[in-house]
């Protein structure tokens, strides 16, 4: 029918230039050229749609026979699920694209693929029958070919009911169902500007794909080999104390896998080949164990062992100034590690007014142990711990005039000098 129509348009140009007595002399003949300049670009442009559309021939035929019959139908092409026609689109050509499209969302694209992944895509089907169908059908139900690709995507305008929760708002419950505020007040008209309820039901839209995209393909990736930690014993190291002897660094490995999807759900996944490029190398972390036991002079009862090894640079029961000095000071560095002189439960980890940060341990028949002016604090409260175990690292908070450790020993309620317990 084109071609029928090109000819006669050709023809009555052509008529025009012969029989216009006016288009003669040099006025004249730059009408004639320009009448086949126009002549020529007709010829070119249908035999460009000809040529490049293939099925160019029943496009023209669909948009010129689109026009309603005695029933109200128009000629239409569907697309048919199941031997069902469910999509209604003007050409032939558009429907197929619908097809290729709606495949094509299943499969990763290069951008959405890992860096340097590579990606072959061996099957993609329907698992469904899927065809193209000359059909009929109403003005109304003729779909553009986004609109096809998305129903096809998400489903035709199905509502499943939803329950409003506590915590909710339209744009929560929009962004968690894959819908938009307006689509969501689009097919729950009696929302608009109002706020949920607990309790209340809402219509949502029902993603059901209309087809399932089975596709299979191999997809090599390079993935990362964690390395492994090693731990060694270090006999200059306390208990508690970790020092990193070697940092250690991840693997690299190439991984080949055959994937199989029924739309975007993952069926199989199966590795066909792996390669090291690069072995991991382990990270290698020295450990203590060395528990505070040094022993002194002062003949105690031995059932406490030394919080931190120091010289004594105030002992306890001394005057200062009004008051008595209730503990034991002892020499250290910021930073320190001190330890715990005897098995309990931590019954205090915090600031503790003049102590700065304090910790206390119960170790039960009446006996509490407390050490202040720390920098740190590696325990919590409620913690059971053992003798040896790391409290927290030398410091100077609270009243203190210097880096040290306040060490109280305090049995039935009353403080006592810590000399007598300690070994
Ligand atoms: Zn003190």
């Amino acid at each position: 029918m084109v071609n029928r129509k090109l000819l006669m348009t050709s023809l009555r140009i052509n008529f025009s230039l012969k029989v216009l007595p006016w288009l003669s002399g040099k006025k004249g003949r730059r009408y004639q050229v320009g009448a086949l300049a126009i002549l020529v670009s007709i010829f070119l442009m249908g035999g460009y749609y000809f040529v490049h559309k293939g099925s160019g021939l029943s496009l023209a035929d669909g948009q010129e026979t689109n026009q309603e019959n005695a029933n109200g139908l128009i000629d239409t092409w569907a697309i048919s699920v199941k031997g069902t026609p469910i999509l209604y689109l003007a050409s032939q050509a558009e429907a197929a694209e619908v097809l290729v499209e709606t495949k094509k969302n299943y499969l990763p694209n290069v951008k959405d693929a890992q860096k340097g992944a590579q990606i072959n895509v061996e099957r993609t089907e329907f698992l469904e029958d899927v065809q193209i169908v000359q059909s009929q059908s109403s003005v109304g139900q003729l779909k553009t070919k986004e609109e096809a690709i998305e129903a096809m995507l998400k489903g035709l305008d199905k509502t499943v009911p939803y329950t409003v929760k506590k915590g909710e708002s339209l744009w929560t419950v929009a962004r968690n169902n894959d819908m938009t505020v307006a689509e969501l007040e689009e097919i729950n008209p009696s929302l608009k500007g109002k706020y949920l309820q607990i309790g209340q039901t809402l219509n949502l839209k029902k993603i059901e794909p209309l087809v399932t995209v089975v596709s299979t393909l191999t997809m090599t990736v390079e993935e990362k080999i964690p390395c492994k930690v090693v731990y060694e014993n270090d006999s200059s190291l306390w208990k508690g104390q970790q020092k990193v002897k070697k940092a250690g660094t991840n693997g690299i490995r190439e991984v080949t896998y055959r994937i199989s999807k029924a739309n975007n759900q993952e069926t199989e996944k199966q590795t066909l080949q792996e390669k090291v490029l690069r072995e991991p190398e382990a990270k290698v972390v020295c450990t203590g164990k060395k528990a505070m036991v040094a022993s002194r002079d002062g003949g105690g009862s031995g059932t406490l062992g030394w919080p931190i090894r120091g010289k004594i640079t105030s002992p306890y029961g001394v005057k200062r100034g009004r008051s008595i000095h209730t503990g034991l000071d002892i020499d250290g560095v910021t930073g320190n590690p001190v330890f715990a002189a005897g098995a309990g439960t931590v019954t205090r980890a915090a600031w503790y007014g003049n102590y700065g940060k304090c910790v206390e341990i119960n170790h039960g028949k009446g006996m509490v142990t407390r050490y202040a002016h720390l920098s740190a604090l590696n325990v919590t409260v409620g913690q059971k711990i053992s003798r040896g175990d790391l409290l927290g690292k030398v410091g100077s908070t609270g009243r203190s005039t210097g880096s040290h450790l306040h060490f109280e020993v305090i049995k039935n309620g009353k403080f006592v000098s810590p000399r007598r317990y300690l070994n």
